[in-house]
């Protein structure tokens, strides 16, 4: 492919926004580029997927905004783990006057009048003049404000959004004094013939990746530790019954484990742990629809932009429409709407 072409990718989706054309889907992007290159199409689509559960015929502008991001800065490991991150963000909300309850799942969102007025809690009711749902969209409409809240309009809108896809996790955890070289921190791998996105959501999908942590990557845990990410389907998972949903997780790990010693030979003597959590795992600490991991398709944005505007004092924030995913879209978007609802809060 000649170089030309490449830059010529590269610079027609680093110039993509949300305001661009909504037809052009990314199938179509990477064919009037790489045309009939297939294997191309898997090299810049593969990553991506499990990066936000995009598929092919999704809107361009969901991948080249996702795939730009990410070639502009690269991948990030945080060092010092998921804990020491949430706690620095714990500590930035103290410092800034909020008071954080944990363990108290809401159970509704009052609407009266039109209008938000708190939200009820381990059978109480906290007064507030807005809301900000961090429940997933569906979940918002849904369960916690109620259908009835809205107008049919805007729920003849909502009911085309379709949430995305779950995930399926096995860690594996090293005994204590055992090590391995370095092999990089992430690794895509596959032995699908093809690039193909249902291939990536079935149960026995042979594509995953790898990140590997090192003790370098979390100095106040100096573990090896590796964790496996597959794409999945809630309704795969979801109806197994006690023994097939065992049986079925057995699995996963031991097609993991084959995997995994390609790239670390041996490995399977050093582990003294493994589980695995799949979308019922994430369906039930999270709560999201289907245990999504990354919120709904595209069109979920515009209805999370246009909630306040159906019931004034109601915000959604979090995963949503592809674009605003992962923890960086999540954050990203916190700042947009945590904007409205000073606006709203000020007005
Ligand atoms: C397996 C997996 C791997 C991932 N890997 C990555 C990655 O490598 N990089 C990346 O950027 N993103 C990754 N993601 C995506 C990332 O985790 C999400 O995009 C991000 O966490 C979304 O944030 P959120 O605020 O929308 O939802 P969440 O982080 O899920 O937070 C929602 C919170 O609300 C709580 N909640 C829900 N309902 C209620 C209620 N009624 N009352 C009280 N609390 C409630 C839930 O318990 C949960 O704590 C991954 C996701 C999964 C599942």
């Amino acid at each position: 492919i000649a170089r030309t072409v490449v830059e010529n990718f590269f610079a027609t989706v680093g110039q993509m926004n949300f305001y661009d054309d909504h037809s052009l889907t990314t199938r179509e992007l990477f064919e009037q580029f790489f045309p009939g290159r297939s294997d191309v199409h898997r090299l810049l689509m593969e990553p991506i997927a499990y990066a936000n559960g995009s598929t092919l015929d999704e809107p361009a502008i969901t991948y080249g905004i996702v795939f730009s991001n990410f070639m502009n800065k690269g991948v990030y490991t945080f060092q010092g783990g998921t804990d020491k991150l949430i706690g620095m963000m714990a500590e930035e909300l103290r410092q800034n006057g909020v008071i954080i309850c944990t363990g108290a799942k809401v159970d509704r969102i009052v609407v009266e009048g039109g209008k938000v007025r708190g939200v009820a809690v381990g059978g109480r009711v906290i007064s507030a003049p807005s809301v900000v749902s961090n429940s997933g969209i569906t979940n918002t409409v849904n369960n916690l404000a109620g259908r009835e809240a809205f107008d049919s309009a805007f729920l003849d809108q909502f009911d085309q959004v379709k949430v995305n896809n779950s995930s399926c996790q096995v860690y594996f955890g090293l005994r204590p004094g055992e090590s391995f070289d370095n092999v990089g921190d992430l690794l895509f791998t596959s032995t699908a013939r093809e690039f193909s996105s249902d291939e990536m959501l079935d149960m026995e999908t042979r594509s995953r990746t790898f990140s590997i942590y090192y003790p370098r990557t979390r100095p106040e845990h100096p573990d090896y530790t590796v964790v496996a990410s597959m794409n999945g389907n809630y309704d795969d998972w979801a109806f197994l019954d006690k023994a097939a949903y065992k049986a079925a997780k057995q699995a996963m790990i031991e097609r993991c484990f084959v995997d995994l010693e390609r790239y670390i030979p041996g490995i399977r003597a050093q582990v003294d742990w493994v589980e695995a959590a799949t979308p019922r795992t994430f369906n039930r600490y999270t709560l999201h629809t289907k245990g999504t991991s990354f919120g709904t398709k595209f069109e979920g944005l515009g209805i999370s932009r246009s909630i306040f505007k159906a019931v004034p004092g109601l915000f959604h924030v979090g995963s949503v429409g592809i674009i605003m995913s992962g923890w960086l879209g999540a954050i990203n978007y916190g700042v947009i709407v945590a904007n409205d609802v000073d606006s709203y809060l000020r007005s």
